[in-house]
């Protein structure tokens, strides 16, 4: 792109760093680093005040060499295209790398849906995929949740799509509720997918789980379970923080009381038999394994250089900046980046999608003995990479990803 934004520039860097180990092509740079679509829709709303707003939607489908477009929708007032390209990129990678036959699609509104009621939100959903109804579809682009959207924004959107093309199409739209398509599993797989690399890096580093400590900043979807993911193969979770504090405890917390408090409370802060630690505190832990499961930028020039875990795995999108990864690289940190560690959910979403396509759906152990093979060959295929180019993990990552989706496009060849 000629102009590009800063999340979108800091994609570029990562991108450039790989294509040029991997001597790229020039052209297949130029065209890997150039968004195939992006579309601007603008969604009338009438509000429950009576009034009308115009809210601003994006979607970008970065590539689709591989297949369809694929990554989720968000609600939020920072949206921004630059975010929205970046992101539609990121999802690229990551499904080049789980090798699924997916390209890379994001969507975003720019709409604070915390100050919206369940109707508006419902309007503003039906009127952004009507205007999308047609660029999406189970062949073209598959959205899916993302950021303060979730299964019901799925259901609405399967529905409007499904009434514009008259009949009912549940593959164009993944995270959808079970009852309507969605795949068991689903809710579960990022964390376990978290779990997974994690145990496989252990594994190349010598470092025993049962017994080895972790520490995780968010306990959302990603956090919480890969908490019980932990857990379930005798690591001890010694810190977890949220949005409001966090609390540890040495000789591990009790997962599922935590989890029952934060239920009951809003927040981990405040849980009984466990001393409080902030946000600051939980990234100098002297820990084994540190999963940043919350938001984006979290490990940062300041306080990369205090991170003591052996294992990081980037749970949430965008955890670290370039600076920071650079830094925790230098001192021995082995980093899981995110378009690797997170991969889990758009995996298990590939399995909806193509439970949907058949019209017959697997039991959840099925789903899950897939995504181990899946996680397992994606975290064995960057770790050789990262061992034959003697690169960190995340520039391998890309390295797999340039690879894989610059290969097929010049095997494919322009079409001009
Ligand atoms: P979520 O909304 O369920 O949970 C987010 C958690 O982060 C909450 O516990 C919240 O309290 C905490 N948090 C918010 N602000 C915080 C702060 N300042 N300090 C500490 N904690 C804070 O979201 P999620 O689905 O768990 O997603 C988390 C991250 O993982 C995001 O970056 C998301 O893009 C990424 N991700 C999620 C999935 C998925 O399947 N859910 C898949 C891939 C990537």
């Amino acid at each position: 792109m000629a102009e590009h934004g800063a999340i979108f520039g800091a994609m570029l860097e990562e991108f450039d760093v790989a294509a040029r180990i991997l001597n790229l092509d020039a052209g297949i740079w130029r065209i890997l680093t150039h968004p195939k679509r992006q579309i601007v829709v603008s969604c009338p709303v009438q509000m429950d005040s009576g009034e009308i707003e115009v809210f601003t939607g994006y979607r970008v489908q970065y590539n689709i060499t591989l297949g369809p477009a694929k990554g989720g929708i968000r609600y939020h007032p920072e949206v921004s295209l630059d975010e929205v390209t970046a992101l539609a990129a990121w999802m690229t990678w990551k499904c080049a790398i789980a090798q699924l036959p997916f390209g890379g699609g994001k969507g975003g509104i720019v709409c604070d849906p915390t100050r919206m009621s369940k109707r508006e939100l419902e309007a503003l959903t039906r009127r952004y995929v009507s205007e999308l109804v047609d660029a999406i579809g189970p062949d073209k682009d598959v959205p899916a949740p993302d950021v303060n959207t979730n299964d019901q924004t799925m259901a609405w959107i399967m529905d409007t799509y499904s009434m514009h093309v008259g009949h009912t199409s549940t593959a164009v739209v993944t995270g959808k509720p079970i009852a309507m398509g969605g795949s068991l599993g689903r809710r579960e797989a990022t964390g376990r997918g978290v779990m997974i690399v994690t145990r496989e890096a252990a594994k190349h580093l010598g470092i025993e789980m049962k017994g080895a400590t972790v520490a995780i900043q968010g306990c959302g979807n990603v956090g919480s379970i890969s908490a019980e993911q932990f857990t379930s193969i005798g690591a001890r979770v010694v810190a977890v923080t949220d949005w409001k504090g966090g609390v540890m405890n040495k000789r591990g917390l009790d997962i599922p009381a935590l989890l029952a408090h934060q239920k009951e409370h809003g927040s981990v802060e405040g849980f009984a038999g466990a001393e409080p630690l902030s946000n600051e505190e939980l990234f100098a832990l002297d820990v084994d394994v540190l999963v940043p499961a919350a938001l984006e930028n979290q490990i940062t020039e300041e306080n990369a250089g205090q991170v003591r875990a052996k294992i990081v795995t980037e749970g949430a999108n965008g955890p670290t900046t370039p600076e920071a990864h650079r830094i925790m690289h230098a001192n021995g940190v082995f980093v899981i980046p995110d378009i690797l560690a997170n991969a889990g959910g758009v995996t298990t979403s590939y399995f909806e999608w193509v439970q949907d396509r058949h019209g017959y759906f697997w039991e959840e152990d099925e789903v899950n003995l897939k995504l181990e093979k899946k996680m397992c060959s994606a975290f064995d295929a960057v770790l050789k990479t990262s061992l034959k180019y003697k690169v960190d993990m995340r520039t391998a990552a890309y390295i797999v990803a340039i690879d894989r989706v610059g290969t097929v496009t010049k095997m494919r060849g322009m079409y001009a």
